[in-house]
């Protein structure tokens, strides 16, 4: 093994040794972010003309997979990072990506995500970001329900809707007058992702920040959409710690064996057509399809973890309570109605004789 490799393992065990704090401690895990850091997840998605290691398709999401397995709290926070550096990227003028990817990159600063208003959160209700356009700027007044790392981010992308419906996305720099980060929310699961609200009093965003819009439905025209692959992938990855721990009991406990194969095969499954997706794209139907498939295959392997481990597995210390808690933030991350529908179908047993055996 070159020691390149030794030191990503030695890294990658600091990490999963520290998942379980990451995971309980309502604080920023700053020790696995720098871990992170060390890794060289903070530039994988990022391009090289901007510092980054320039990583894309089935070799990001590789990636994704194994940090997941590795730390879930962490590869959450990455992926919101992340979503926020491919919309700058995707978006954002070349002044804008020049100005921000760089320290980015290098771990700097930090960037996330509070689109969920425009996408998955209060569509039932009105508008919770109410923007003005002003000509040279836009005025954002109202909330952001969900922001991941909100305390710690430099940068939020996200966006707010006109009076005529449009909406707009931009990049907002969370130093500006009227910007207030709400406390952590007290979570399930994830705590060290200190998840918050932002309010926007009267926020006024230079054009400058403008990354798309004014238009219908911003974040569903084109890329960025709830729901991708990465969603998927950070499932595939829980599922899989999962199922190696499955595995390892499998070897001196025959009766496990049956269960593992089986939900090794389903990991396969999903692995399998995630990559082709990444490499080939495919209609979003399939894309919800297999997000279901994900989220049944992370309840059911660390459900199955658990029960192996039994009583001893429902201790603080032990990992396999913290994935089942962790399998259930797949049932309201990101999941658009489609994929929320899908993942209740895939849920159901297909008879009533299932539930009464
Ligand atoms: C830990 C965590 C971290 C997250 N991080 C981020 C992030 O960094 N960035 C980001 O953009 N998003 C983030 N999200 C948001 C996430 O992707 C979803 O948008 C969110 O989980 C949707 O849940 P909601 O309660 O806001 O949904 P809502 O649809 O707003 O539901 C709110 C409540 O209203 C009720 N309700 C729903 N629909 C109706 C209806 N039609 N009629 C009446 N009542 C209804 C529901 O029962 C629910 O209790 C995060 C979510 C979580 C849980």
């Amino acid at each position: 093994m070159t020691s390149a490799v030794t030191d990503s393992l030695a890294l990658l065990e600091a990490l999963s040794a520290l998942a379980g704090q990451a995971d309980l401690e309502v604080a920023w895990p700053s020790q696995s972010w720098e871990l992170l850091q060390r890794l060289g997840g903070g530039r994988w998605c990022i391009a090289h003309e901007f510092g980054g290691l320039g990583l894309a398709g089935v070799d990001l999401l590789d990636q994704y997979e194994h940090l997941a397995s590795t730390c879930l709290t962490t590869a959450f926070i990455l992926s919101q990072r992340d979503a926020a550096c491919r919309r700058i990227r995707d978006y954002g003028s070349v002044q804008l990506c020049r100005q921000l990817l760089p320290s980015l990159a290098a771990g700097k600063h930090f960037a996330t995500v509070g689109v969920s208003h425009l996408t998955t959160s209060r569509q039932h209700l009105g508008p919770t970001m109410v923007t003005r356009d002003q000509g040279d700027h836009f005025i954002l007044d109202g909330l952001m329900p969900w922001v991941t790392g909100a305390a710690q981010a430099d940068y939020v992308v996200t966006g707010g809707t006109l009076d005529d419906g449009r909406q707009i996305l931009g990049v907002l720099p969370t130093r500006f007058d009227g910007v207030h980060v709400g406390p952590p929310l007290e979570l399930m699961a994830l705590a060290g992702s200190i998840t918050a609200e932002i309010r926007c009093a009267k926020v006024k965003l230079p054009r400058q920040w403008l990354l798309a819009g004014p238009t219908e439905r911003v974040l569903t025209q084109g890329r960025g959409g709830a729901g991708g692959l990465e969603t998927s992938c950070l499932a595939l990855g829980l599922a899989r710690a999962a199922v190696e721990y499955l595995g390892t009991e499998a070897g001196t406990r025959p009766s496990l064996r049956a269960n593992f194969q089986r939900l090794q095969q389903a990991a396969n499954g999903v692995r399998q057509d995630l990559r082709r997706f990444a490499d080939e794209g495919g209609p979003p139907e399939q894309h919800t399809a297999l997000r279901a498939r994900a989220n049944a295959l992370v309840l059911r392997a660390t459900q199955a973890a658990l029960a192996a481990a039994k009583g001893t597995g429902f201790l603080r210390q032990h990992p396999a309570q913290r994935w089942a808690r962790q399998a259930l933030f797949f049932l309201v991350w990101s999941c658009p109605a489609p994929a929320a529908e899908a993942t209740l179908a895939y849920l159901h047993p297909p008879d009533d004789q299932e539930c009464s055996h």
